[in-house]
């Protein structure tokens, strides 16, 4: 059986870890500030706003909710942005996504302060993770480098095979095992021979948002397996198919109707690899853990002090 890389464990050592260097400031300075805008009515993302601001709150971060309505206009919410990066008592600012259709996310994203931008998602910040300088980078794909070298894994010519090319999390992932020497391919949907080219990966990281999609005969014997996809699954039929070795989750599908689950058949995937992240309670509280380490680090990088 696999080690399950407990990503909970490792996101509690950095929230700690976060909240003694927020306590151990001079007493003259402020806390750290993160400044949240979620617009409109989004269950999913009122329950990621929630955890962000749980976390806030045990690290001694201070947070503050912006909740435009669902039909704030473009200017509107541009003007927020600018008033945000102009406050100097703030030093973390993130757009939860997604956007209303009718706002521009990208312009949105591009607005705030590179300096603020603490999900790393401003052309500046990647452009600096490209060159491989300092600078914000994007959360989840930070959080598990963090977590894949706090278990010693060597990634110095490992092939790692990052499925997904979003922004968020595919790209700057694969820049960032670049970064440690690992041989990367960056797969995507039209790519061909997928469980071939899973097959060869010393290091599978999966973040394609489709569930189950990874099944444990694409997996190379011994692998270590990233899983980031979060899916809520409500369909039954669907649920038999990519649960069949996986009793327990299908009982809470059966009796709740959802249930959620990664982009990697976790219990397959135990048969095989060498490790594998759960979910939930892998590559998620990673992410948060991520946000406030980077908040932190906006923070100790300005120079406002109050
Ligand atoms: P995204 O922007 O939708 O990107 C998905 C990527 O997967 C795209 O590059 C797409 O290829 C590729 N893809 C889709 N279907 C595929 C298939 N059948 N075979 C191969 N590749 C396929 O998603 P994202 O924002 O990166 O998120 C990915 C997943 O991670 C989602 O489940 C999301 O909820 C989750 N996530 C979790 C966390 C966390 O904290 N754990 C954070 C962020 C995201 P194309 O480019 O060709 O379309």
């Amino acid at each position: 059986m696999a080690q399950v890389l407990d990503g909970k464990a490792h996101a509690d050592r950095m929230l700690a870890e976060v909240q003694a260097r927020v306590e151990s400031r001079p007493a003259s300075r402020r806390p750290p500030c993160l400044a949240v805008v979620l617009v409109g009515e989004d269950p999913a993302s009122q329950v990621y706003v929630r955890g962000k601001v749980k976390a806030c709150a045990q690290t001694g971060i201070r947070s503050l909710e912006f909740r435009p309505a669902a039909e704030v206009t473009q200017e509107e919410l541009d003007a927020l942005i600018l008033s945000l990066n102009a406050d100097p008592e703030v030093d973390g600012i993130l757009v939860q996504l997604p956007l209303p259709a009718h706002l521009d996310a990208k312009r949105a994203l591009h607005l705030v302060s590179p300096a603020k931008d603490v999900d790393g998602f401003h052309p500046m910040n990647q452009g600096l993770l490209l060159e491989g300088l300092p600078g914000l980078r994007p959360c989840t794909p930070t959080a598990c480098m963090r977590m894949l070298e706090h278990h010693g894994v060597a990634l110095k010519g490992m092939h790692a095979v990052v499925l997904g090319r979003s922004e968020i999390v595919g790209k700057p992932m694969a820049l960032m095992l670049l970064e440690h020497h690992a041989t990367v391919t960056i797969a995507h949907s039209r790519t061909r021979d997928l469980p071939g080219l899973c097959r060869q990966a010393d290091l599978l990281v999966a973040a394609v948002g489709r569930p189950g999609l990874v099944e444990g005969s694409w997996i190379k014997p011994g692998a270590i397996v990233v899983d980031v996809g979060i899916n809520r699954i409500t369909d039954l039929e669907l649920g038999r198919r990519i649960f069949a070795r996986d009793p327990g989750k299908l009982a809470i599908l059966e009796s709740k109707g959802a249930v959620l689950c990664g982009d990697v058949r976790f219990a397959e995937a135990m048969e095989v690899a060498g490790a594998v992240t759960p979910v939930p309670g892998g590559v998620g509280p990673l992410t948060i853990a991520g946000l406030m380490m980077n908040t932190l680090q906006a923070w100790e990088a300005s120079t406002e002090v109050s």
